[in-house]
């Protein structure tokens, strides 16, 4: 007999899911797409995406088939560059694979794909008994259940893992992770939540005990680094049109891949390039998840080119819209 929670859940589904396109297919191509755009991004912003990219690659195969350059591009404003990185080489590990692996652990080991997306999957397309756990599931189980365990600690991982799974009517995994995530997104929200019109308010712990506001329980422990750039658009006049210049940002820091115009870190000093220096935007804020950066913006004109490193290419500056850039520079570059 299934535990009432369940029952529950699955009856407000029934009449409350939310009518998505990916929704509407067991294609794991196209519900793994939605799970990775949907990470981070709002679903109305992620949808507009989730549609160019289907449209422009219909199948795994096709953007497989993509360069990073060109995926990067499409994946362009949605920020978190690295989970349009990962999608690209997940896509060549399952066209080398010779197609989706169907069970949760197969799942797992694509790039960029951790416990909850490899169970959205595994449950969605392949009706696997795998329970999703993400923000909204630790939300409505803490909250239900009256769970103070700090959801970001191994524990708390462990413990809300295990009850999900445990929740999961084994035939109906699809649903019920779909409920569970519409649930949370629209009835158990994090601020005002609906608990006068809804299904689980009788044996809702939190809501009898009036601790809504205090569960989940998180630590707090992000460290938000800042970092001060300054950045300096060189152009010039050669053969008739302006050309400037750009780089490809190296690994091992935030925007991987991305271009970007000349940048120090180090502001005390003006680069060692003739020409006139205009500050056009000072102290722009840039907010990530671990950082904040503030950002000045130098234009440089000049005559000749100067001597950068070998990692910058010239353009012609009507073509800088065919490079992906962080969203930053679009910001700082508007209005030129
Ligand atoms: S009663 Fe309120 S807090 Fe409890 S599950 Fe429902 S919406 Fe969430």
């Amino acid at each position: 007999m299934a535990h009432e929670f369940t029952i529950n859940m699955l009856r407000w589904y029934a009449t409350n899911r939310r009518s998505l396109p990916w929704r509407e297919t067991k294609d794991p191509y196209a519900i793994w797409l939605s799970e990775i755009i949907l990470q981070q991004t709002r679903i109305l912003q992620g949808q507009a995406y989730w549609e160019r990219f289907m449209h422009r690659w219909p199948t795994v195969k096709e953007l497989a088939e993509a360069t990073e350059d060109e995926v990067l591009r499409e994946w362009q404003g949605l920020g978190y560059y690295s989970r349009a990185r990962n999608l690209h080489t997940a896509a060549q590990q399952i066209v080398a694979n010779g197609g989706f692996p169907t069970t949760f652990e197969g799942l797992r080991k694509l790039k960029g794909v951790g416990d909850y997306t490899a169970a959205a999957i595994a449950s969605i397309a392949f009706d696997q008994p795998a329970a999703v756990v993400d923000g909204n599931v630790y939300r409505v189980l803490a909250r239900y259940f009256g769970i103070d365990t700090p959801i970001n600690t191994t524990e708390g991982k462990k413990t809300f893992t295990a009850l999900a799974q445990e929740l999961l009517p084994h035939d109906q995994a699809s649903a019920f992770n779909q409920a569970m995530m519409d649930f949370g997104a629209i009835q158990c929200t994090p601020q005002s939540p609906n608990c006068s019109y809804c299904p689980l308010a009788e044996t809702c712990e939190a809501l009898h005990t009036q601790r809504i506001n205090q569960l989940p329980v998180k630590l707090q422990k992000l460290k938000i680094r800042e970092r001060h750039f300054c950045y300096y658009y060189i152009r010039l006049q050669e053969n008739g049109s302006t050309i400037i210049a750009i780089r490809r940002r190296p690994s091992g820091d935030i925007w991987q891949g991305l271009w970007e115009p000349l940048m120090l870190e180090d502001c005390s000093e003006f680069p060692e390039i003739r020409g006139t220096f205009t500050l056009l935007r000072q102290k722009v804020k840039h907010v990530l998840t671990h950082q904040i950066i503030y950002a000045d913006f130098y234009l440089i004109d000049t005559t000749e080119k100067p001597s950068l490193p070998d990692s910058f290419i010239w353009i012609p500056e009507s073509e800088l819209s065919h490079y992906a850039l962080p969203r930053l520079i679009e910001r700082l570059i508007d209005g030129i």
